[in-house]
């Protein structure tokens, strides 16, 4: 059902503009792709695709600029074996000079379709037991045409045996999640940038879980993992899925799609990834990434994150970041609300369904925002340019990245919505909060299926000033256009909590580097002698203008030794302790390519790890942001006990 018939008469001139697609789609013939993925475990995808066309010069294109990536990473590089045919005929193609994602051709007279072959080669979310189609990487479609005026109907073939998740509608033969061996599972017709909107998660060892029973519409995780046993996933992590669904629905109190999949593989091989949807996510982390509570807490809140992207990215989208086509570049000035927001909601819905506690937040809480402190790039760089510059800053590559700033628009938006959010509670006797604010701005239109409504930043103040008014504008310019050398700490400190110091980690991070570290390892010196280290002594980057700055050390470097003993992690903080209150300087042998030498760090504060302390008398909006505002599930819902 067309749930676009909900929406109101009073829209913003922005609804219209999403509207206009459909009539469009009935007047065309669809594409037809068959995407075969019979070789995805030899990291190779194929398609065949039948494009309706008219006699004369065509130009066929593939995607360039992927929304949720925030950059212009298309596969053309990855894409091999193109050949074009008419009534079987070969038809010669010529890239274009300029845009490389291009292929010109003539189209014979008597040719009403293009066919089209062609591979791409894929090496990362595949292994030889699962694989995930995000469909840029096998779309070809005509250039400089709207992608959600192009009509498209899809087919798909996976390994023999495989299970099959996906937020596409299958139709006709073809058993489903698992397809009989052999067959083609088609999908109902939709447009491109709805197809390139679901991917397809499919593996030898899959599980299609439903979450929250009882809520509208559906909801499910579909595994698929490279052992048996892994993607049957534990019956408490499943009720913490089910609360977050449920908490989700409580806090947005809308929804814009029919139905929705988590898709997850469980996979060393595969790569890690979150990559949101609108009626969907593409998720994946380690094959023990949900094997317990330990190991879920360095992911806690992808899920979440990702989940809550189907309201504030998809169906609501920076006017920047939403184009009309994949070729048109994304602007992203407001990445600090796209992914911000979402990195704050995503975190708190992660405590409020229980997938980690009310104390293991403020515990990540206190690592994010005592990193964001110590990163002097800050003292030159705006936090809007993190934003404006993200499609050149997504390379996470360490050295000297805290001079530089990275993406901390994800996590510089999550502590200026803790503050909003708090500074609501504080301007209204607790009686607001920003879950007001995402009923207005997220469920604006009420329920409706995919679709994607532009923003701009005064329709932010707008709805901010509708939950409470302020001076909105000026809290946000001061907060993302300015240059600010110290974080955004007044959330937490409006929440009835400090930013401290302690000579151990806290307790989350004690656990994430129990269960086998956080994505990345190493070791965490950054606040006291200001090194990022990996487990082997290797520099990873140096804190501007902290002790090791100071010292002279560089990013590439290798810590042989430490006082006089081999380099090892426990080595070095025994030093850090034992240099703690006098004056006798930390002494290391540093390899710097093919040569060495000594170092002397003067630094004599002790080991440093951040962690929040509760300020007594103050109120503790915390801790409300972090209940549940449902009542969590008791009984583990496990798949055994609804087949009994
Ligand atoms: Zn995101």
């Amino acid at each position: 059902m067309n749930q676009l018939l909900r929406i109101p008469a009073i829209l913003p001139a922005s609804f219209l503009l999403a509207c206009a697609i459909f009539p469009a789609l009935a007047q065309k013939a669809p594409i037809q792709i068959t995407a075969d993925l019979s070789d995805a475990p030899r990291k190779l995808f194929h398609a065949e695709i039948d494009l309706p066309a008219a006699a004369g010069p065509l130009t066929l294109t593939t995607p360039k600029w992927i929304p949720g990536t925030h950059m212009p990473i298309g596969p053309a590089a990855s894409i091999t074996g193109v050949v074009l045919t008419g009534n079987g005929q070969p038809i010669p193609w010529r890239r274009d000079d300029v845009d490389l994602y291009q292929f010109h051709l003539v189209v014979p007279n008597g040719v009403s379709t293009i066919h089209a072959h062609l591979d791409c080669i894929v090496t990362r979310r595949v292994s030889r037991k699962l694989a995930v189609l995000e469909w840029e990487k096998l779309l070809l479609y005509p250039a400089n045409t709207p992608v959600r005026d192009i009509p498209i109907q899809a087919s798909l073939i996976v390994p023999a045996g495989w299970g099959v998740g996906t937020a596409l509608t299958p139709i006709g033969a073809g058993a489903f999640p698992i397809p009989a061996t052999g067959a083609t599972t088609r999908f109902a017709a939709t447009n491109v940038e709805q197809l390139q909107d679901s991917p397809i998660v499919a593996g030898q060892y899959f599980h299609e879980f439903p979450l929250a029973p009882g809520i509208t519409p559906k909801h499910f995780i579909d595994v698929a993992s490279d052992y048996p046993e892994d993607s049957n996933l534990r019956p408490a992590l499943l009720a913490e899925l089910s609360n977050l669904v449920r908490e989700a629905d409580a806090l947005y109190g809308s929804h814009h799609y029919n139905a929705y999949h988590f898709l997850l593989t469980l996979s060393d091989v595969a790569g890690g990834e979150g990559l949101e949807h609108g009626q969907s996510s593409d998720n994946g982390v380690g094959e023990k990434g949900y094997a317990d509570d330990a190991h879920q807490l360095a992911d806690a809140d992808l899920l979440p994150h990702e989940f809550t992207h189907s309201w504030n990215g998809k169906y609501r989208r920076p006017v920047g970041l939403y184009q009309p086509d994949f070729a048109t570049p994304q602007q992203g000035a407001l990445l600090w609300v796209y992914e911000g927001m979402t990195e704050y909601l995503g975190h708190l819905l992660a405590a409020r369904s229980g997938i980690e506690t009310q104390a293991q937040y403020r515990d990540v809480l206190a690592i994010t925002v005592a990193r964001l402190d110590y990163t002097p790039g800050r003292n030159w760089r705006p936090t809007e340019d993190t934003a404006v510059a993200a499609s050149i800053l997504r390379d996470r590559d360490p050295v000297w990245s805290n001079w530089k700033r990275g993406q901390d628009y994800y996590n510089e938006g999550e502590l200026l919505w803790l503050d909003a959010d708090t500074l609501i509670r504080k301007l209204s006797q607790n009686k607001k909060s920003l879950d007001d604010f995402q009923k207005i701005f997220l469920g604006k239109g009420g329920n409706t299926g995919p679709l994607i409504v532009p923003y701009t930043f005064d329709e932010l103040v707008t709805d901010l000033n509708a939950v409470v008014p302020y001076d909105w504008a000026t809290f946000l310019h001061d907060r993302v256009d300015k240059i600010n050398p110290r974080a955004d700490l007044a959330g937490i400190e409006q929440g009835g909590y400090k930013l401290v110091y302690r000579d151990k980690p806290n307790a989350a991070e004690r656990t994430v580097v129990a269960a086998g570290g956080p994505r990345g390892g190493g070791l965490d010196c950054w606040f006291s002698i200001g090194l990022r280290i990996g487990a082997d002594g290797g520099i990873g980057d140096v804190r501007w203008n902290g002790p090791a700055d100071k010292a002279r050390l560089a990013p590439g470097e290798k810590i042989m030794a430490v006082n006089g003993q081999i380099f090892s992690g426990d080595a070095l903080k025994a030093a850090i302790r034992s240099a703690k209150g006098n004056s006798e300087p930390i002494h290391l042998i540093v390899q710097a390519d093919s040569f060495v030498s000594t170092v002397d760090l003067d630094y004599h504060d002790g080991e440093r790890y951040p962690a929040l302390e509760r300020v007594d008398g103050t109120p503790a909006y915390l801790d409300d942001i972090t209940k549940p505002l449902t009542v969590p599930e008791k009984a583990p819902l496990s798949p055994k006990k609804d087949d009994e």
